[in-house]
């Protein structure tokens, strides 16, 4: 049986690995590195070059160079180059090929197995898109895992002692922060936050841009419009950055990096750490609140955390070490090597699968993998509320039903309407399916049972049906490209989340406060039935009176428009509700 590769396919980086006698090795790239850059290229004369190669001719050919494709993946965008159109798919694949050639090369052997790693925020149709990458790639990708847990796998191998971390994952592109517990051969994700937008390429834009205007001042040249120089500026100012994770300066020479007025001109610039750190704070101090809320999600404080972990090479700045220790007042473990220990962890995941029966130290039993869904799932129901059925940060693979019913007498049809996102109202999430149960025997309303089903695989993707259980008859769905939240829509959802929390705070209590109002109105109706002649008179007119008044506010109540002083009113005219009608409700229920 061929060996199964684990592969973290990064945004700036990539990086391969394997087991061999039972430890997870970094299989080399084509030139001798770690790491193969994620960069895809299409020289002039129809070569394509991947990694070290495409970036190193970057910058004679920057429009036919692809970086960061990761951040399209699952995204409608699509290149073309020489009349062919490329999808983000494609051109992962290239990436993966060139991986799987590498690891070939390293194990002398065909290899058409592997595990893929992706951030923890990626949805369904970006784990599937990765998943078709793969198999484009000729790989039978056997498990997509999240980054972050990938680490801790690479962690739990070496240390075993139950204890709950977090995974601080800074890259190139993203930002991913997780609390992780690591039990008795179980490494389980207790919750997942992050930022799809932020990593060390911003780190690079902000040293750019420092470039750019200081050149400006001192040449009045504008460097901004000139490709190709400013593909040097980026590369330089990359190194710069890495160079001031060791060192207090970095000098900036690019010459001949441009002309005026037939004269060469250079860049030569000095860039201190303390520069560098006071224009990059802001983007550093933009991983505290992910932090903050991966901590409240898994229900602890850093207190509890009993190792911090660094992960992704922007970890390496020693302003990034300073604020996670800031954060969490422990000081972070640095015996994992941040850019390899997610393809490591892949490999050791690939291994298991593999049935080598890996253990976790000390523990005698095979390690057992447990992911969570990014964000909450639900499905439309009347008045347009969102009905949770997978909370935000469940523990994958999860399996859950809840029963439904029609909403207009002899319905026929009910339509899924299947929603990602943490907001009370349908509309205020993204669609991400839909579909109809056809066939329903005629029934009175709120008599049929549909049964909606959502099922998450251990890749967290998605299949959600609907089965009618008087006839048994099934639809199901399955999330196409179409239906995707892209990275940038999730961040936007969890940004609106955040922005509209007390609104959407007022609706959900209105959720609650109509529905008990409802069902107090329909019980009062028919207690005031029961008790017929022998309900005092002026009782009957006091509960008439405050029914008619809580059945007029609830009918004006929308829960689109609804506010807190709305909300007021109604729950004082339940209350005089409940205290008029207390008597008849118990006697005659
Ligand atoms: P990753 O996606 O984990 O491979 O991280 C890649 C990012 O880490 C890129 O933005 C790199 O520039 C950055 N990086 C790598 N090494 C260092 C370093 N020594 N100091 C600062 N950033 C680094």
């Amino acid at each position: 049986m061929s060996k199964v590769i684990g592969i973290d396919l990064g945004t700036t980086n990539s990086c391969v690995s394997v087991v061999e006698n039972d430890k997870p090795v970094i299989i080399p790239g084509a030139d001798g590195s770690m790491t193969t850059p994620s960069i895809v290229a299409f020289t002039k004369n129809g070569e394509r070059l991947v990694g070290q190669a495409a970036r190193r001719q970057a910058v004679t050919n920057p429009d036919r160079t692809i970086s960061s494709v990761k951040r399209r993946m699952g995204t409608e965008w699509t290149t073309r180059i020489d009349g062919k159109e490329y999808k983000p798919q494609k051109i992962s694949a290239m990436i993966l090929m060139q991986l799987k050639k590498d690891a070939e090369k390293f194990l002398g052997e065909e290899v058409t197995e592997a595990v893929i790693t992706v951030p923890a925020y990626f949805n369904d149709i970006q784990r599937q898109a990765t998943k078709d990458a793969g198999r484009i790639a000729g790989l039978n990708v056997k498990r997509i895992i999240n980054e972050p847990t990938s680490a801790a796998l690479s962690y739990g191998l070496d240390h075993g002692e139950p204890q709950k971390v977090m995974v601080y994952d800074l890259g190139g592109g993203t930002f991913d922060v997780s609390i992780i517990e690591i039990g008795e051969g179980i490494i389980e994700v207790l919750s997942t936050a992050g930022d799809n937008h932020l990593g060390g390429d911003d780190f690079d834009e902000r040293i750019v841009r420092w470039i750019v205007n200081k050149f400006r001042e001192q040449t009045r040249v504008d460097l901004s419009r000139d490709f190709a120089a400013m593909q040097r500026i980026r590369e330089a100012a990359e190194r710069a950055k890495k160079e001031l994770s060791t060192s207090n300066t970095s000098h900036i020479i690019q010459p001949y990096i441009t002309q005026a007025k037939g004269e060469p001109l250079h860049l030569d610039m000095v860039l201190t750490r303390q520069e560098f750190e006071s224009m990059v704070s802001d983007l550093i101090q933009r991983t505290e609140d992910p932090v903050r809320s991966a901590l409240n999600d898994a229900r602890i404080t850093s207190a509890q955390l009993g190792r911090v972990l660094l992960v992704g090479g922007s970890t390496r700045i020693p302003a990034v070490q300073r604020k996670v220790q800031e954060m969490t007042g422990k000081e972070p473990s640095r015996n994992i090597n941040p850019d390899e220990c997610v393809a490591k962890g892949a490999a050791i995941l690939g291994s298991t699968l593999q049935g080598k029966g890996l253990v976790a130290a000390g523990t005698g039993q095979d390690l057992l993998l447990l992911d969570v869904t990014p964000m909450s799932l639900s499905i439309e129901t009347v008045g347009g509320v969102a009905t949770r059925i997978v909370e935000r940060n469940t523990t994958l693979p999860a399996r859950y039903s809840q029963i439904f019913s029609t909403a207009a007498p002899y319905q026929r049809n009910v339509d899924i309407h299947v929603l990602q996102g943490e907001r009370p109202m349908a509309r205020d999430n993204k669609t991400i399916g839909k579909f109809r149960l056809k066939g329903i025997k005629p029934a009175p309303a709120g008599v049929p049972q549909i049964e909606v089903t959502f099922d998450l695989d251990a890749n967290g993707i998605l299949k959600v049906s609907a089965r009618d259980l008087d006839t048994g008859k099934e639809q199901s769905i399955t999330i196409t490209a179409d239906d995707r939240m892209s990275d940038v829509e999730i961040q936007q959802a969890m940004q609106d989340a955040q922005n509209y929390a007390a609104q959407d705070q007022v609706r959900k209590d209105a959720i609650q406060v109509l529905d008990e109002a409802n069902k107090l109105l329909v019980r009062t109706e028919r207690s005031v039935k029961n008790a017929g002649k022998q309900l005092d008179r002026a009782v009957k007119k006091q509960v008439k009176s405050d029914t008619a008044r809580l059945q007029k506010l609830v009918a004006k109540c929308r829960l689109d428009r609804v506010d807190e002083a709305q909300l007021a009113e109604i729950r004082a005219a339940k209350e005089e509700l409940e205290h008029s009608a207390d008597d008849v409700l118990r006697t005659w229920p």
